[in-house]
């Protein structure tokens, strides 16, 4: 794996004493790669990530994974809230939506797989707690999208993704004005899980925005932000898996 070193001055100390316990996992979002590289690069981009890795699996990186880079904002995963200061985070060159949304290339998901492996072996950051970007800020963030392998990255060992066998027992499907037990049960499954969601009772709009975020990283078919009942089982099913390393 060949790592080219292209420093960014955007970074700081890591705060607070946590452990470095979750890896980000974002698309760049602009029209190409130079671009992207050069506002996470300059000191008036104000942001950064520990590394990019390009269309054709080259990997560069800006920050050294024991400082604290600039690439979550606002966000929260547990119980965590300066998701800088506990995250490794892995900028992947993508156009994104606003550019032209497309597909990862193969090179660079291998990268991306050998990158994050190795960032494994060094910090202990469990399956739960590799994520999207979305599923940190999933009011304001839709990378990497629904494009990315998450399933591919599982069966390396990186994150988690639902079984193969999926029982989809029958469930009421939950959306917008639903109001009761089974709302608060989602929204607590969804906290547990790590999600940024209070267990109110009422799906509001809040809700429907954590459910599509979840959707957009484990049930990439739809994202609608409806809860049915294959979106519930999927969240049972890796609750379960949580409490089997548990
Ligand atoms: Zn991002």
């Amino acid at each position: 794996m060949k790592i080219i070193e292209r420093p960014s001055p955007n970074f700081n100390e890591r705060q607070g004493g946590g452990p470095v316990d979750i890896l980000v996992m974002h698309y760049t979002g602009m029209p190409d790669a130079e671009s992207a590289m050069k506002l996470l690069t300059t000191v008036e981009g104000k942001v950064s990530s520990h590394y990019t890795v390009d269309e054709d699996g080259t990997i560069y990186r800006h920050v050294p994974e024991d400082k604290r880079a600039w690439q979550a904002g606002v966000s929260s995963w547990y119980e965590a809230t300066d998701i800088n200061s506990r995250s490794i985070g892995i900028e992947i060159v993508n156009p994104g939506h606003e550019w032209g949304y497309r597909p990862f290339p193969p090179a660079q998901i291998a990268a991306v797989i050998e990158l994050s492996k190795g960032i494994l072996k060094r910090w202990p950051i469990t399956p739960a707690r590799v994520v999207a970007h979305s599923d940190i800020a999933p009011n304001r963030k839709i990378d990497p999208g629904e494009l990315f392998p998450w399933d591919e990255l599982a069966r390396h060992g990186i994150g988690r993704w639902p079984s193969a066998h999926l029982h989809i027992a029958a469930a009421p499907t939950l959306g917008v004005g639903t109001e009761g037990e089974a709302v608060k049960r989602l929204q607590s499954d969804l906290a547990r899980y790590g999600y940024g969601v209070e267990a109110t009772g009422l799906y509001d709009e809040r809700t429907l925005i954590v459910v599509s975020a979840f959707q957009r990283h484990f049930r990439r078919s739809n994202f609608d932000g409806i809860a049915d009942a294959e979106t519930q089982a999927i969240l049972a099913d890796l609750l379960n898996q949580l409490d089997a390393v548990a």
